[in-house]
């Protein structure tokens, strides 16, 4: 089952694809760009991410 992710933080868009695993795992996975924490697991299954497309963002922008 592959799950498609944005950040919401710089756009970039990743692929997830859910692992099962037979082990109780707890982790994350951050943005490889911007470190913005995409998912957190806690249970019998994992993450992995791809890196579909590479946005940087994350510009400031305080008129808006
Ligand atoms: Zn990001």
């Amino acid at each position: 089952m592959a799950e498609k992710v944005t950040c919401d933080v710089c756009g970039s868009i990743y692929s997830f694809q859910a692992i099962k695993i037979p082990v109780r795992d707890k982790d994350s996975i951050e943005c490889f760009v911007c470190d913005n924490r995409l998912k957190s697991w806690n249970g019998a299954k994992m993450w992995s991410a791809e890196l579909l497309e590479r946005h940087e963002n994350h510009k400031p922008n305080p008129a808006e």
